[in-house]
């Protein structure tokens, strides 16, 4: 837990979410700010500020558990019927603004153009 980081406030359940589902070692929360017309989000629960500091060895399995909840909730959602984007920001330059990483999953655009607009 690192004691700056909006992200594991919402782990903790310090500021709320609307929680979509969740494992061990991930929570699926909704995007309080969408950008497309279904937008949640996939967060460790393991504190870990960008794909950049991954590590190889230890982080397998939580990378893997992410995929996997993102799948899930798009099922339960019904996003997967139209197709979805995944994505991850990277760094600030990658349109990154909070360092705790997360998955971004976006969908359900019923056949309109899968548009995201990230600054
Ligand atoms: P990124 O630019 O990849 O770091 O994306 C951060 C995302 O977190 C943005 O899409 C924000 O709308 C979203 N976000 C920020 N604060 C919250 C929050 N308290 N609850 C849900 N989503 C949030
Ligand atoms: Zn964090």
């Amino acid at each position: 837990m690192s004691s700056d980081c909006i992200f594991c406030k919402i782990v903790a359940g310090e500021i709320p979410s609307e929680t979509l589902f969740e494992t061990d070692t991930v929570q699926v929360i909704r995007d309080i700010n969408p950008h497309a017309p279904v937008h949640f989000l996939v967060i460790p629960k393991k504190h870990i500020a960008t794909i950049d500091d991954l590590d190889e060895n230890c982080d397998r399995d939580l990378i893997a558990d992410m995929m996997f909840a993102g799948q899930e909730t798009a099922r339960r959602l019904g996003t997967h019927m139209d197709g979805y984007k995944l994505l991850f920001n990277v760094q600030s330059g990658g349109g990154q603004m909070v360092f705790h990483i997360h998955l971004h999953v976006l969908g359900g655009w019923q056949g309109e153009k899968p548009t995201v607009s990230f600054k």
